[in-house]
């Protein structure tokens, strides 16, 4: 049998080191640094982690131009540690959940604001606030056999050089142990997940021509500009 139409291109992220780390799934956390959460004015603190995805196409790799979306006048970053699955499993243990990532990098989840608050103001689904085209930049992936599986450290995002977040990864609500035990409990996770663990305080808006720089200490550091350009 032949396929009708053109097959659908996979997903890859660069591995620092070489080779191509596979993208299957984007989940993302919300709500994970007090911080956040508080300059968001929203939930409990210690609130049950919840979950979240992004279209596995909507990552984009280092370097890229990422168009300002359609349907937004508040396009936000949030810069995230984001965890890569490289064992399948369910029901994982926190005890035993480090096992079944391969690798880390710094990733941004970008957000229109406006759409996700007026989706929290009706109650509706979060999709049109995160879930959308170029919304999921992502560095190359640094395996965990070389840099082990960080839970300290700086976390920033800079906008033309000036610093706008700041945190620190030990400030995780949820650590990705415990993200992963959650998350396992609700999908089964396959190889190739990727798993955006939050962002602290320092959200805001950027604009067409705006350069994006994300950092967390020991990573490469992930950088885009935002343009006005074909979507
Ligand atoms: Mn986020």
């Amino acid at each position: 049998m032949t396929y009708v139409l053109p097959v659908i291109e996979p997903t890859f992220l660069p591995v620092v080191g070489g080779g191509l780390f596979p993208v299957r799934r984007v989940y993302c956390v919300g709500r994970n640094y007090v911080s956040h959460i508080r300059e968001m004015k929203e939930a409990d603190e210690r609130d049950p982690p919840f979950f979240f995805q992004k279209p596995r196409d909507a990552v984009v790799s280092n370097g890229a131009a990422v168009p300002y979306p359609p349907d937004t006048a508040d396009f936000h970053y949030e810069v995230e540690l984001v965890a890569a699955i490289g064992a399948d499993g369910s029901d994982i243990d926190v005890e035993t959940a480090l096992r079944h990532v391969w690798g880390y990098t710094v990733g941004i989840d970008m957000t229109r604001r406006d759409r996700q608050r007026n989706a929290r103001d009706l109650q509706l689904p979060w999709e049109a606030g995160k879930s959308f085209d170029f919304s999921a930049p992502c560095g190359a992936i640094h395996p965990a056999t070389s840099i082990g599986h960080p839970s300290a450290g700086a976390i920033t995002l800079s906008v033309n050089g000036v610093e706008r977040q700041r945190g620190d990864l030990k400030e995780l609500i949820w650590s990705v142990s415990e993200i992963i035990a959650h998350l396992s409990h609700q999908y089964k996770l396959k190889v190739g997940d990727l798993i955006m663990t939050g962002t602290p305080a320092g959200v805001g808006p950027v604009v067409p021509g705006d350069r994006i720089t994300a950092a967390i200490d020991g990573l490469k550091d992930l950088t885009f500009t935002i343009c006005d350009c074909g979507r």
